[in-house]
């Protein structure tokens, strides 16, 4: 049994070929949704939709993100209405009193749908519709990812890190902003300050969380800061892996990222950005996968490939590493 913590990009392109070395009935995922927002009042789950997107085969490859050939006529017929009507247009964050009205889940992490800042597909609105239509009736984010990930028959079994609101903000010389805001509309350009998890202190894992912790852990090669940091910042998430085995997969070589904003991110919460940080960004790491360029050492086991996954031949290659370092790491652990 082997649970993985995902983000959007890194981990899902390791999970294209897990099977390799997992087998799919034994494997859970975990997302983070420290990234999702309610945009325009439909509420988008950026790295669930990844993985469901993926298991359904449907997924946008080229930007992992979306649904592939998706048309984006009502976002861009939002963007025409914001010109005509002479509307401000960008990110619009609501207000500080209003980020805590209506939805619960929505709570800081509330965008004006004005101009629509992110591109929502069409066929992909039509989940969020979906999905928040039943959050709506009473479910919670585990129950609906569930009914989606059924819908989609999906392999592994996928878990949202938290039924409740953990938002992702960035403060900036600018002022705080959403994750999503930073990257999407400012591409990750302004200094950070700090980065804050909101709603972590009283976010429950959700049910299924702490149950799947109990197996042997994969981090994939995901943003540690606000990809698995949102998840590390919810009570008892971090107990869990102190007393798993885990291994984690490098989303860098030596210092230089394949994408994405890690770097300066880690930089920012005091870390090293490099292969090199992972060991204070994942204090419990009993294992590494670093790409054979890589010259990074660490106490724990080491596994060696290349790490580059441009197709599912080189998921499962970094998959088979990632199930060998865990192995290493067991053989360690139980010497007496
Ligand atoms: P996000 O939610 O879209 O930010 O995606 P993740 O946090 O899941 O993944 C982002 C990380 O994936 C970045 O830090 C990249 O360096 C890493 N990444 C992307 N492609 C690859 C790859 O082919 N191999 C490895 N090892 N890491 C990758």
């Amino acid at each position: 049994m082997v649970t993985f913590l995902s983000g959007g990009t890194g981990t899902p392109k390791l999970l294209d070929g897990a099977a390799a070395a997992f087998s799919p009935d034994d494997t859970t995922v975990i997302a983070n949704t420290g990234d999702d927002v309610e945009l325009g009042g439909l509420i988008v789950c950026p790295d669930l939709d990844t993985l469901l997107f993926q298991g359904a085969g449907i997924l946008d490859r080229e930007s992992w993100w979306g649904i592939g050939g998706d048309t984006e006529r009502t976002n861009s017929a939002l963007d025409d209405l914001a010109s005509a009507f002479d509307l401000e247009t960008g990110p619009h964050f609501l207000d500080d009193e209003l980020q805590t009205e209506g939805r619960p889940l929505a709570a800081w992490r509330r965008f004006s749908g004005v101009a629509e800042f992110m591109t929502i597909g069409d066929r992909d609105r039509a989940f969020h519709i979906t999905r928040t239509s039943l959050l709506d009736q009473g479910q919670s984010l585990s129950e609906v990812t569930q009914t989606f990930a059924d819908g989609f028959d999906l392999s592994v079994d996928l878990l949202p890190m938290s039924d409740d609101p953990v938002a992702s903000l960035i403060h900036t010389p600018m002022g705080k902003m959403h994750f999503q805001e930073y990257w999407v509309a400012h591409g990750a350009e302004p200094e950070i300050e700090q980065v804050e998890f909101r709603g972590a202190s009283s976010a429950e894992p959700a049910p299924g969380v702490l149950d799947a912790l109990e197996d042997d852990v994969v981090i994939g090669p995901s943003n540690p800061v606000t990809s698995i940091g949102p998840m590390l910042s919810i009570q008892g998430i971090g107990q869990k892996l102190q007393e798993a085995t885990v291994v984690a997969v490098s989303p860098f070589v030596g210092d230089e990222l394949f994408s994405g904003p890690a770097g300066k991110l880690m930089e920012a919460v005091g870390g090293e950005a490099s292969t090199a940080g992972l060991e204070t960004a994942y204090p419990f790491a009993d294992a590494f996968v670093l790409d054979e360029d890589d010259a990074t050492e660490f106490e724990q086991p080491v596994v060696r490939t290349d790490t580059e996954m441009n197709d599912p031949e080189d998921s499962a290659r970094v998959a088979r590493a990632a199930a060998e370092a865990l192995e290493e790491a067991k053989t360690l652990e139980e010497a007496p």
